[in-house]
């Protein structure tokens, strides 16, 4: 029933378009020219621009979303990315920047999705359960340093290029699959109904997701944990045609069924505040050290590549933020060579993480960094606002976890919110 039509883009027809752009590689991505010869994509997203299918494939995918709708067997639900929330005004506020929750939410409500969530809730899963399998690994001294597994597009990277470094991953899945496979098991449970009566939407910053929400499942009984996964640019498109006037609706809350998030999860949309969030429930776990403000100084920033020592008492915690996968290979090759020895690595493909997502609204390419960093400063901002410092924390997790998961790191948690590589 839940069929998918956005298939993995090998064609290679963005070569040809750069080619005649007279562009000769990807320049978001130094991955496509390592030979300098061959496609070796990340699927990051941020080629979009010269994508000449994606047009096609996205309105199939539109398709999908509004005939779940229209279909009344159907509860339809949909959750937003993080950085979301502070790329959508952009469109209907004439480029401005701002939180724009409440209208996010309403607007999906006016659009007809059955139930509205937030992935930050997911992300702290992603938290929590990151932040176990590292202290583990840790402390036995193995496979690190771990690597993050939350960006697809740098999870293909590895995948595709630098295949000895895959042990390193973390196994969990991304906020996005972990939401479905939550979605589909312990949400359809309380409602009374099987997977296959809902169909799962998730609003993204990038194509590498819609690839992602593609990866089979056995968690759910149609076989994948998120059916169709949405641009925030797709979204617009719906929003608009649809005749929703977005600056005239009255505000919304997110559904309740999974609580807020912590200010941990309001922050993965930014380069560097994943492993921030993550290193928050570490520093509890190791220590019960207090570290947040120092993380903060330590991790944030714009530069390609940015390494900081943490202080957690007895334990010394060495770790990398990559922003922007060109530089992703520099890291992995002193690693390999034994220059750098590091615990832990962040690495987000599109510069400036999930905010600088290939399916954010698009502006000339020059103002892109600027937008970038408007809508970093607004998640930092919904994150210092928010009371619920540290995923770990976080009432709606721990609630969860004891009556569903039966515990961080559980027999059901590895099963549901961790995947593997083959
Ligand atoms: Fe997608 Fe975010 Fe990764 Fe970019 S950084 S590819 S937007 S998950």
């Amino acid at each position: 029933m839940k069929t998918l039509e956005f298939e993995s883009c090998y064609c290679d027809s963005c070569r040809h378009v750069m080619k005649e752009n007279g562009q000769s590689v990807c320049d978001s991505c130094a991955s496509c020219s390592l030979d300098g010869k061959s496609l070796i994509c990340a699927n990051c997203g941020a080629i979009i621009d010269n994508c000449p299918c994606f047009e096609g494939a996205k309105q199939s995918q539109l398709k999908l979303v509004e005939s779940a709708i229209k279909n009344p067997k159907l509860t339809v639900v949909c959750f937003t990315a993080p950085s979301i929330r502070a790329s959508i005004t952009e469109e209907f506020f004439d480029g401005r920047v701002e939180d724009g929750k409440g209208k996010l939410v309403a607007a999906l409500k006016k659009l007809g999705f059955d139930f509205v969530f937030d992935m930050n809730v997911a992300a702290d899963f992603t938290v929590v359960e990151e932040a176990n399998e590292f202290v583990l690994r840790y402390k036995e001294q193995k496979n690190l340093p771990m690597m993050t597994s939350c960006c697809p597009g740098w999870v293909n990277y590895v995948t595709k290029t630098y295949k000895e470094f895959v042990p390193n991953l973390s196994t969990c899945k991304s906020p996005q699959q972990m939401f479905g496979a939550l979605l589909n098991t312990c949400f359809v449970e309380k409602l009374g109904k099987r997977s296959t009566d809902i169909f799962v939407v998730s609003i993204v910053p990038c194509l590498a997701k819609k690839l992602e929400a593609q990866q089979e499942t056995k968690n759910s009984n149609t076989g994948y944990d998120v059916d169709v996964a949405i641009t925030t640019s797709e979204l617009v498109q719906m929003i608009k045609d649809a005749g929703v006037d977005f600056a005239k609706l009255e505000e919304c809350d997110y559904d309740e069924f999974f609580g807020s998030a912590s200010a941990a999860g309001t922050i993965f949309g930014n380069t560097g505040g994943v492993l921030e969030a993550v290193m928050r429930t570490v520093g509890d776990t190791l220590e019960k050290k207090e570290t947040n403000e120092l993380l903060s100084a330590l991790v944030r920033g714009e530069e390609g590549i940015r390494r900081a020592n943490i202080d957690f008492g007895k334990h010394k915690i060495k770790v990398a933020v990559v922003s922007g996968i060109k530089h992703a290979s520099q890291l992995l090759e002193n690693i390999k060579q034994g220059k750098e020895k590091l615990d832990f690595v962040e690495v987000m493909a599109c510069e400036g993480g999930c905010v600088g997502g290939g399916g954010q609204p698009r502006h000339m390419l020059l103002e892109i960094p600027e937008f970038t960093k408007r809508r970093a400063t607004v998640l930092y901002e919904a994150g210092n606002n928010t009371k619920i410092r540290k995923a770990h924390n976080n009432p709606s997790v721990k609630k969860i976890y004891d009556e569903f998961l039966g515990g961080v790191g559980s027999e059901k948690a590895q099963n549901l919110l961790h995947r593997n590589y083959e």
